[in-house]
């Protein structure tokens, strides 16, 4: 890996248009960003670059609800889902992820969790973790919440937290409201984000719970990051409702969306992220995550198991292919929901933009097709014209 990489000629999105610039990487940071940039270090410094000749840089894609470590179990044991591996993740120009756990916590559990955060890290992205499950009480690595956040780096929030769901673990008010207030503390006293990854169902009870610890308690909007929002019609009006309060909500990406329109309602995340902007929200209000190796269980009326699918990866960059595409949506502005305003309410403070300072999370993108072909983690060219550089250790190179 070069120390020092050049890079011309690329449309910057930082993600708002910067126009066409040079990228200037130190050591796994963005040094510079400008026009007509040079490296000179009279040859004693290998120097590596590129030209990108007119393709779209926009910062890595953080994945803020992934289950890197397999989830699912739904329909049995031959139903849990496998863990995601490197590959898959810079293939789909995902730089930084946040690994979280989901219905099942006796057979997965923090410590795994906390292991497969370590092993994508080592092997070449920036991962982080929520403590806990759908589950409350909350299954913490050491005793409490609190201790988790603060004491264990990549411990950043709670989640995700399941309600309004047949499997959740149907919690209290006041246990809901204590894990935020909690989860908020301890970000404060360690500088994180303490935010609570809320894992919403089809219940009709939709945001109930949050929106009473909004109004009922001096907890911020700034603390909860609801996903799935776009799972029904109904949920998603609510949630668009709390957007309007400050509220950020996080869309799903579905590759199989055409399936799940028609079975049960589910939103088209360029629809709903259009409606957002039409109603008015700032565009800083919405995410969109993968839940990539979350188990896509189908239940009858009767919550009896009918088969399953499984979350992709590839979703964040189709999704905002149809933002651009099929709603016109900016690519400036459609890319934030994997980028800035990820990182802005996740707390990463040194992700999400391409500007001095921030960590070298690149993905280059044709101009027209907005196709992936290049992405650098951390400084390193991670995959380049579409050929995956970095293999996890048991990945076939
Ligand atoms: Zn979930």
């Amino acid at each position: 890996m070069a120390m020092v990489t050049l890079i011309r000629n690329a449309k910057v999105y930082q993600p708002e248009y910067a126009g066409v610039k040079d990228i200037l990487v130190l050591g796994g940071r963005i040094a510079a960003v400008g026009e007509g940039l040079k490296a000179d270090f009279g040859g004693s410094v290998e120097v590596e670059e590129m030209d990108a000749d007119g393709m779209a840089a926009v910062p890595g894609f953080i994945d803020s609800h992934e289950h890197i470590l397999g989830g699912g179990g739904e329909g049995g044991f031959q139903t849990r889902t496998p863990e995601a591996s490197l590959g898959d993740l810079i293939r789909n120009g995902i730089t930084t992820v946040v690994g979280c756990i989901g219905t099942d916590s006796v057979a997965r559990d923090m410590t795994a969790l906390l292991a497969k955060a370590h092993a994508l890290e080592n092997e070449g992205i920036s991962t982080y973790v929520y403590t806990g499950s759908y589950r409350v009480p909350v299954q913490t690595l050491t005793d409490s919440i609190m201790k988790d956040i603060m004491m264990l780096d990549k411990v950043i929030g709670v989640g995700e937290v399941a309600i309004s769901d047949h499997r959740s673990s149907q919690p209290t008010f006041e246990e809901f409201a204590r894990i935020a207030a909690d989860a908020r503390v301890a970000g404060m006293l360690s500088g994180k984000a303490g935010v609570v990854n809320v894992h919403l169902g089809d219940s009709p009870r939709h945001m109930d719970l949050i929106e009473r610890v909004l109004h009922e308690t001096e907890i911020p909007a700034s603390q909860f990051l609801p996903t799935h929002v776009n799972r029904n019609a109904g949920l998603f009006d609510a949630c668009l409702e709390l957007a309007k309060e400050g509220l950020t909500i996080d869309f799903s990406g579905n590759e199989d969306i055409d399936y799940w329109e028609t079975i049960c309602d589910e939103v088209r995340v360029c629809r709903g992220v259009r409606r957002l902007l039409d109603m008015g929200i700032s565009s800083d209000r919405f995410t969109i995550s993968s839940d990539g190796q979350g188990s896509m269980p189908v239940f009858n009326a009767q919550g009896e198991y009918q088969g399953i699918g499984i979350g992709k990866a590839s979703s964040l960059l189709k999704e905002i292919r149809e933002c651009v595409q099929k709603e016109g949506i900016p690519l400036e502005i459609a890319v934030k929901g994997i980028t800035s305003n990820v990182a802005s309410v996740l707390k990463l403070g040194a992700k999400g933009q391409l500007k001095a300072g921030f960590d070298a999370d690149i993905c280059f993108l044709t101009d027209d097709t907005l196709e992936l072909k290049t992405v650098m983690a951390k400084g390193q060219f991670v995959v380049k014209d579409g050929e995956q550089q970095v293999f996890g250790t048991f990945e076939k190179k």
